[in-house]
């Protein structure tokens, strides 16, 4: 079958997969005993839902969005239940356009050439449905915990399964944090959130899974980027300009070759130049 050449997916535990779509993008099937999830759907090219039934045999009717960015909510549409926090439902509106996904295929240097025209999933017919942080969702043998997780957009949410010790944290906090968007809140707000995060988290996760570069974050990004944050606001970050579709911003610890750190630290942010207003 056709799509199946767009995703790929591996065993991240008994109840976690990862699809990898065709920009790289992650995202991650959540197996219960009552149902099955999906978390992110990816940047829209190729059947998910078809490719979840056929080749990894069972179906998932439910997608939750971590966050409203093109990569993350493109093949919503093949699911009857899509939940986001309110707080990114406008953002996801706007990038549910033709023109954002050719724009990140472009950025990722996928030729759309390569597809067809039913390659691409349809952004008609989606009806959200609200996921509110400090939301509790029972798939059966495992819950999912829904955590406030804003700063790459103010209603990103990261999702917490103690279950399984594992942090899936989306977009939120990784080796090469986004937060120069328009959408993305200040340094120090960010900040805020993650040392939040960090206290209602702690001692309850092994693994922080992402959804873009190796999938994977050490166990503890988290207080890696707090520290980021902290050179950010004290003056001490080298801050590179940066730049991507017409928006600019500082990456603020030099790196060379794929994004690594030249001072040999990890986590990194790139950010719009200012830290508190
Ligand atoms: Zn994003």
């Amino acid at each position: 079958m056709k799509s199946k050449c767009f995703f790929s997916h591996e065993d991240i535990s008994k109840k976690i997969i990862r699809i990898t779509g065709i920009s790289g993008e992650m995202m991650y099937l959540i197996k219960g005993s009552k149902r099955n999830v999906l978390i992110d759907c990816g940047v829209g090219i190729g059947h998910l839902r078809e490719y979840i039934n056929n080749s990894i045999g069972i179906d998932a009717d439910s997608v939750i969005l971590t966050h409203g960015h093109i990569d993350h909510i493109g093949g919503a549409a093949e699911f009857e239940h899509v939940y986001i926090n309110p707080l990114d439902n406008e953002l996801a509106r706007s990038y549910m356009t033709k023109e954002k996904q050719l724009a990140h295929l472009y950025m990722c240097g996928i030729d759309s050439k390569n597809f067809e025209v039913e390659d691409y999933c349809e952004f008609k017919g989606i009806h959200f449905e609200d996921i509110i942080p400090g939301q509790l969702i029972d798939l059966g043998d495992v819950k999912l915990h829904v955590l406030d997780a804003h700063g790459h957009t103010k209603g990103q949410v990261a999702i917490l399964i103690p279950d399984e010790r594992v942090l899936i944290a989306g977009d939120s906090c990784n080796s090469f944090v986004f937060l120069f968007l328009q959408e993305a809140t200040t340094v120090k707000e960010y900040k805020e959130m993650l040392e939040e995060m960090r206290r209602k988290t702690n001692g309850s996760y092994d693994r922080v899974l992402v959804c873009h570069g190796s999938g994977e974050e050490d166990k503890d990004i988290i207080s890696k980027v707090i520290d980021v944050c902290d050179d950010i606001m004290g003056g001490r970050s080298d801050d590179i300009p940066f730049s991507l579709f017409g928006q600019s911003g500082y990456i603020a610890k030099a790196v060379g070759e794929n994004n690594v750190r030249l001072d040999g630290g990890s986590g990194n942010i790139v950010y719009n130049g200012v830290a508190t207003v």
